[in-house]
């Protein structure tokens, strides 16, 4: 027998956006053991529950091995080799370009893709194909944070990093369940607060999470009330002549406008609406104001909503209006939720972007990136956001979708909407590296995808800092890295496109395969790499000085790194330069709207989602793992005893929950912390767990009009005993 090789490779958790560092142990072909990765600054070799067990979620039977078709009616798939099954999709693809235009066909992908297979896809969508529409489950999660950082700061660039939770005063700690969700760095706020007991902390949420547990000052805030929790926040700081009127002077814009529109939140009235004590609003206030750095950290609790940009840019406020910004500790610090959804936004992988942090809108930035290319245009309107990209397939306006890396039959809101949307169109192509999920019922095309561990590639995590995760074992079967498969599509679709005589835009090629192959000449994930780096030249985000060898020989580092830089940076905006076109950072002055579905008679119970300490997203990996069922065995709805006792509900049992949309049914879980009035339920569990347990059957598909996320933080509900 052979002895077995001990072999490592360096990579990271593909879970949340901390990014933690991890090493993966194995022989070659197997996975045999992960561990932290000591060397990583994410995480310092810590991992979480999650992290710790990757070893045990990456085989298995449910892994796609080889392309698969479906019919709908059917449960049987039969296999298909890759070129049949990529000329199959290309005919079909072709044909719809060729009668119905390029609108008519659509990408929907994944913060869990790599930065490399974000740009091939797209550039395959709008630099080859023309379209335009090309989302990502990011939208479901960051969208708010990156219209409220561009919109008060100018650009999509989180300006702090981990360390800032080392040296900071006041941890202001909104909508973000930072135990649950990114529990490495939760270990670092409890290491500081026991090395600094003076570091004061505040917890902003409607639930009282076990992140509220270190809290000294807790806000069991109303669900929505946000923007009038920093409206009032920002009156007291005023009124206390806590303002940095230096810093808002020299680096900012609209302070008076601002500052006269705040004056009509006072406490009282604030306290009223997000139904706090005054004195709680008032203890927060002063803390924040007064600490020497102030470092505030949100997440899905301000981005997932109808009013996300406007919480985002009143939180911005008041760190502009305390110059709580640029230094150590201090500033605002948007948690990434997903492991690359900071590298989607980088490579311009949403329907508004271009590579480099560029706009469609902006003409410059389109010929720029249309040059890189080295095609004659690019489409100058956006295209649709997730919900409106679902509402126009039922419509039938897009009548092909490529779906890659996610499973938005579970995670977008509305869910029959998206699967009447799915039955609507003509083709459903599912790229995934498992077999089971809830979208693979719909797809009549199944595209096998390497997984973590299987494929080189970079993603960037929420304090900007980019990682090289190297190659441990070959895919499975015939899986492929994501890039490969966009890029042969590119090859396949070229092919068909040339046997409809499909006008080429210039004669700059000879054919429309001469085309692909020379835009998608990629060899490797570093080829790849190369080029989408020359996108990001001269701009915010430059990383001309990396390379794949640089991020192995200095370690992962933190954007910008321009060409000749020993080292990323660690803070932006120290300068008090900001990137507008005055230079100054901006106060926004919207007003505080109440959430888009109020309670009523009917519907009487608020619901809120969010995740679990030890699951991830539609469980299709950490569902695998036995230990990560140990906290909770299964879906559940958390209520207050109190509303279980008017409602009939006992503890134990299975309750029916209603929405103007749909209903789901789920165990009654009491917990006498959470406010009366709302209702909890994770966000995880889809058919495989519970066939009726899936919560967003009863969210709405409200979003907001500048991020287009949608409000998963509030949904009007009625419960009843089953
Ligand atoms: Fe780190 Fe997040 Fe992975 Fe846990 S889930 S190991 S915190 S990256």
């Amino acid at each position: 027998t052979q002895p077995l090789r001990r072999l490592e490779s360096k990579s990271a958790c593909p879970y949340c956006g901390t990014g933690c560092g991890v090493i993966i142990e194995h022989d070659g072909q197997h996975i045999t053991g992960v561990r932290g990765d000591p060397d990583h600054p994410a995480n310092f070799g810590q991992l979480c529950s999650k992290g710790n067990t990757l070893h045990l979620s990456s085989a298995g039977e449910d892994r796609a091995r080889a392309p698969l078709q479906h019919r709908r009616d059917s449960e049987d798939w039969s296999p298909l080799a890759w070129p049949q099954a990529l000329s199959r999709i290309a005919r079909q693809w072709a044909e719809i370009i060729h009668t119905q235009g390029p609108q008519a066909v659509a990408l929907y992908v994944s913060g869990q893709l790599s930065t490399e297979d974000y740009y091939v896809a797209n550039k395959l969508a709008k630099g080859f194909i023309g379209t335009n529409h090309i989302d990502t489950n990011s939208r479901l999660c960051m969208a708010s944070a990156v219209t409220g950082y561009k919109s008060s700061l100018g650009m999509d660039s989180v300006p702090c990093s981990y360390e800032d939770l080392d040296t900071a005063d006041c941890l202001f700690i909104v909508g973000a369940n930072v135990a649950y969700a990114h529990p490495i760095l939760f270990r670092r706020i409890e290491a500081a607060k026991l090395r600094r007991p003076e570091l004061r902390i505040i917890v902003a949420d409607p639930r009282r999470t076990p992140t509220a547990a270190i809290a000294d000052v807790f806000l069991p805030i109303q669900p929505g009330t946000d923007v009038a929790l920093f409206h009032g926040m920002l009156h007291i700081l005023i009124w206390e002549g806590l303002v940095n009127r230096a810093f808002i002077e020299a680096h900012t814009e609209g302070w008076e406008e601002l500052k006269a529109q705040v004056q009509n939140y006072t406490p009282q009235w604030v306290a009223e609406i997000c139904a706090i004590p005054v004195a709680n609003l008032r203890a927060a206030a002063l803390t924040f104001g007064q600490a020497p750095a102030a470092l505030s950290l949100w997440c899905q609790g301000l981005n997932q909503s109808s009013h996300g940009t406007d919480k985002n840019v009143a939180l911005i406020n008041l760190h502009l209006a305390t110059g709580q910004i640029g230094r150590a500790g201090a500033g605002p610090f948007s948690l990434t939720g997903q492991p690359n959804a900071m590298g989607g936004r980088e490579t311009g992988g949403m329907p508004a972007l271009l590579p480099g942090h560029r706009e469609v809108v902006n003409p410059e930035h389109r010929a720029e990136i249309a040059a890189l290319w080295g095609v004659e245009r690019l489409h100058p309107q956006p295209g649709y956001t997730a919900v409106p990209l679902f509402q126009a397939m039922e419509r039938g306006e897009i009548e092909t979708v490529w779906i890659a890396c996610t499973n938005p039959v579970l995670s977008m809101p509305d869910q029959t909407q998206v699967q009447r949307a799915l039955e609507q169109c003509r083709l459903v192509i599912l790229q995934d590296s498992y077999l089971h999920t809830e979208t693979a019922a719909y797809a009549d095309i199944l595209l096998p995808a390497a997984s973590w561990g299987e494929r080189e590639a970079v993603v960037t995590n929420s304090e900007r800092r980019i990682t090289h995760l190297q190659v441990a074992v070959p895919a499975p079967g015939d899986a492929l890295p994501d890039w490969v498969i966009f890029r042969d599509f590119a090859f396949a679709l070229g092919a068909a496109l040339d046997t409809l005589d499909h006008p080429l835009p210039s004669a700059k090629d000879a054919s429309w395969t001469a085309r692909a192959r020379r835009m998608f000449d990629f060899t490797d994930s570093a080829s790849i790499f190369l080029e989408y780096r020359e996108c990001t030249r001269g701009r915010d985000l430059d990383i001309t000085g990396l390379d794949f060898a640089v991020l192995d020989a200095r370690g992962p580092q933190q954007w910008p790194y321009p060409q000749g830089a020993q080292a990323g940076q660690v803070r932006l905006y120290t300068d008090g330069v900001f990137p507008t076109p005055s230079g100054r950072a901006r106060f926004r002055s919207p007003e505080y709207l109440g959430v888009a579905e109020e309670i009523d008679a009917r519907y009487p119970l608020r619901l809120t989602t969010g995740r679990l300490r030890d699951q991830w997203h539609s469980m299709s990996r950490t569902g695998k793992v036995a230990a990560l069922f140990t906290s909770d065995e299964e879906a559940f709805l958390e209520i207050h005893p109190d509303d279980a006792r008017r409602f009939g509900l006992r503890a134990d049992a299975l309750a029916k929950i209603r929405s103007r949309r749909g209903s789901s049914i789920l165990r009654v879980r009491l917990n006498a912390d959470l406010q009366s009035g709302l209702v909890f339920a994770p966000m995880h569990f889809g058919r495989r767990y519970a066939p009726a347990a899936l919560c967003n059957q009863l969210t709405l598909a409200a979003i907001d009009p500048l991020s287009g996320e949608p409000e998963f933080k509030h949904t009007a509900v009625r419960v009843e005993p089953m």
